[in-house]
């Protein structure tokens, strides 16, 4: 069984993007990535966090603009409007959720496409629908890079995927069938999720529900990949899987942590550096 180690391979990618942006550097561009957040959700402030001191370590200038929570939406489109037009920042991030006053489409929307690091706007995911790149959701674009590192085969897989949400599960599944992968998308009003889950070569979980995939649920070594970022009473991190049992029927699994988390933030950089590079062939 092969522990699929998110976290190297998350330095290894940083590493090649720190030489990606001393040659930039060099021709007079510093990236930047200017991360919006509103109100004090503290799993927020983490993951904020974590994207601010990932930039820092490989040289991508970061701005963070912390807003109060009763900012009014029409103070957030105007901020929206002053980072698309600055030269200095490549790519824009609005952390999720925003409080309940401010409509989250209008405020996607409002970003500029060719800034939109988090591929949340529907320019972006219309285009991984299409398969006509230009950037990868990040969460999604992590799982299969660990799965392209390891050299895991996709094609004519049986990929069962668990959550179909707008960040996960559903572009996901799109980047799936886009690799010849023969896709099963769950949900909470699954039938009989257990055999669903059975049919997997390929078993991803993007719920947030700790301890829901258990072993009488994995074929035997089948690939699991846990999506799943839960926190117990006492605040460990833990997945949606049962990994202590799921890990011995896999051929290769994910921990939580040091799975799927750091891949995310690493594709995150990534994308910033192809904003970069589509800022410089824009005509
Ligand atoms: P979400 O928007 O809440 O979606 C959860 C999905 O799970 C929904 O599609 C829901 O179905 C489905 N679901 C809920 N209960 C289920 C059940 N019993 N059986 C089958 N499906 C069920 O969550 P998300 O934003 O995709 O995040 C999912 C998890 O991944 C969370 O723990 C989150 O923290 C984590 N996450 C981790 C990363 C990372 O970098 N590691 C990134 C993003 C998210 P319905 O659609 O029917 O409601």
């Amino acid at each position: 069984m092969i522990i699929l180690d998110g976290k190297k391979l998350a330095q290894d990618l940083k590493t090649e993007l720190k030489s990606e942006i001393l040659e930039l550097k060099n021709k007079g561009i510093v990236p930047g990535l200017s991360v919006i957040i509103v109100g004090n959700d503290s799993a927020s402030e983490i993951y904020v966090g974590n994207k601010e001191k990932a930039c820092k370590e490989i040289g991508i200038y970061s701005e963070v603009h912390g807003l109060e929570e009763k900012i009014s939406e029409e103070e957030l489109l105007m901020l929206i409007d002053k980072l698309n037009a600055d030269e200095k920042i490549h790519g824009i991030l609005v952390q999720l959720p925003l409080p309940s006053h401010i409509n989250e489409d209008k405020i996607i929307l409002a970003i500029d496409p060719k800034k939109d690091v988090d591929c949340f706007h529907p320019e972006n995911i219309g285009r991984v629908f299409l398969d006509n790149l230009r950037f990868l959701p990040c969460t999604p674009a992590g799982i299969m890079e660990i799965l392209k590192k390891y050299e895991i085969e996709i094609v004519g897989k049986n990929v069962v995927i668990v959550g179909r949400s707008n960040i996960v599960g559903k572009p996901l599944a799109l980047m799936m069938i886009n690799e010849s992968a023969t896709v099963t998308s769950c949900n909470s009003k699954t039938k009989n999720l257990k055999d669903e889950c059975l049919k997997a070569d390929i078993l991803i979980s993007a719920v947030g529900k700790t301890g829901l995939i258990t072993a009488d649920m994995v074929k035997q070594g089948a690939v699991v990949i846990d999506v799943g970022m839960n926190r117990n009473e006492e605040g460990k991190l833990l997945g949606d899987v049962d990994f202590a049992k799921v890990s011995k029927i896999s051929s290769a699994i994910t921990p939580v942590p040091g799975g799927v988390g750091p891949m995310t933030i690493a594709m995150l950089l990534k994308n910033t550096i192809k904003a970069v590079k589509i800022y410089a062939n824009r005509s």
